[in-house]
């Protein structure tokens, strides 16, 4: 089958679907479009895919648009049939159905993967990474059968996996390589704390912990073996240590590719006509993790494909953590040299909020429990704002004066 397309977007994720939000609302937009995803159903909210796993949200929460919505913006939509070849110079595509698409301007919106180490037993049925609604699927499956869930990693991802094994009812073990949770986004007592309510629910954490490899019986994995010798059993095992840029079909369509696809400041490749967003792309080196700079991107690029000149540039980012209930901020330089911290920490309430100023500015955040003033830390943070004469108040956010501002 051949197909002709004004606009084709290879990958229906969440940069994908933000673009066509942001393409929806352009007053002149490319004559017609062409989404083609490898996934087997239309786009859903990724972010979402920790409470769907714990059961706290339903299917419905977590789809996106409908068929109705994609029909109305005349926007075709092919699912679960991955793009495997892309020819530049004729400007034709090749899905792995066979279906070929001539196209004017090209997206790539291909994302990330999880990382898999390459250790013995990674193969096992059983071991898988925590990317995808099949993920979610797998794992409540397994779950249903009771037993005993690893889940090595102990960042973001890793916590949420394990939240939603836990609260399906399997003894969940976490395995973190650093000496403590978080540790990109924590500093070390909110870290603690972390650690503290998320065993008072019943998780198993253990910090410094090396995995040697993944021992399995019949295909199906059976344990993890520690570097100290330790043997954790284990009917599942979930990997959540990082992503890499899902970036094959650009590399060998003749992108230019670093870790990720290189973008100019309009989110154009190093080909005419072919762009990339989301976490397939690299700017200034940066790749990316999280959604905020991706929206700003899918904005930047919906005005460039509609002939406006608009550029993209990195800004600062928050992290506003969601592990299952417990609320936790992070932005800015965490444990910062050459600062004058602020801390507060009142262990009966569960709150601690620690703030770094370097020269009377605040340079980093980390709050824990009440976490309302996040947004306003990190205005100020971005605007550098001189907080000197505020210092005395500042950990309890902002003044009646400058709310009302
Ligand atoms: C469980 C979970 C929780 C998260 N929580 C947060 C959070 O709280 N806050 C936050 O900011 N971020 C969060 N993230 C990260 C966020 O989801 C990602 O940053 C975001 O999804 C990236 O969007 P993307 O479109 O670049 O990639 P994706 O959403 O992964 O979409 C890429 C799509 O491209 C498809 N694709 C790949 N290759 C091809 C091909 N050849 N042909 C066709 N299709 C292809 C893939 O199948 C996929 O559907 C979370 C991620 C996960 C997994």
């Amino acid at each position: 089958m051949t197909k002709q397309a004004d606009l084709v977007i290879v990958g229906n994720g969440m940069a994908a679907n933000r673009l066509l939000q942001d393409l929806a609302r352009q007053p002149v937009k490319p004559t017609s479009i062409l989404v083609i995803g490898e996934e087997p159903r239309r786009a859903y909210n990724r972010v979402l895919l920790s409470p769907l796993l714990s059961g706290e949200m339903q299917p419905v929460d977590v789809e996106l648009q409908d068929a109705r919505w994609y029909r109305e913006q005349g926007i075709e939509l092919i699912c679960a049939d991955p793009v495997e070849q892309v020819d530049l110079e004729h400007q034709v595509l090749k899905t792995r159905a066979g279906v070929q698409v001539h196209y004017r301007q090209l997206v790539f919106a291909t994302g990330s993967r999880s990382n898999m180490p390459p250790l013995p037993g990674i193969d096992l049925k059983g071991v898988m990474g925590f990317r995808t609604w099949e993920d979610v699927e797998r794992m409540q499956t397994r779950a249903a059968e009771g037993g005993r869930a690893v889940v090595v990693g102990g960042g973001l991802l890793g916590l949420e996996a394990a939240e939603g094994l836990r609260k399906l009812g399997m003894h969940t073990t976490v395995l973190q390589r650093g000496d403590r949770l978080l540790n990109l986004q924590l500093d070390n007592t909110a870290s603690v704390l972390l650690q503290q309510e998320l065993e008072g629910r019943g998780l198993h954490i253990l910090t410094g912990a090396r995995i040697e490899s993944i021992e399995g019986c019949e295909g199906r994995v059976t344990a993890v073996m520690l570097q100290n010798g330790k043997r954790l059993p284990a009917d599942l095992v979930v990997v959540a240590i990082g992503v890499t840029p899902e970036v094959r079909l650009a590399r060998e369509a003749g992108l230019n590719c670093n870790r990720a696809i290189e973008v100019d400041t309009h989110m154009h490749t190093s080909h005419s006509g072919v762009y990339a967003l989301g976490e397939c792309c690299e700017f200034e080196r940066n790749t990316y993790g999280l959604v905020a700079p991706i929206w700003r991107q899918a904005e930047v690029l919906a005005g460039v494909l509609c002939g406006q000149d608009r550029t993209y540039a990195e800004e600062p980012v928050a992290t506003q953590l969601k592990v299952s209930g417990i609320a936790l901020f992070s932005c800015g330089e965490i444990d910062a040299q050459d600062t004058q911290p602020l801390e507060y920490l009142d262990l009966q309430h569960g709150e601690y909020r620690k703030l770094w100023l370097r020269n009377g500015a605040l340079v980093g955040a980390v709050l824990y429990g009440d976490t309302r003033f996040g947004p306003w830390y990190f205005e100020q943070l971005r605007a550098k704002t001189d907080l000197g004469a505020l210092r005395g108040e500042l950990l309890f956010g902002p003044t009646p004066t400058q709310q009302v501002a």
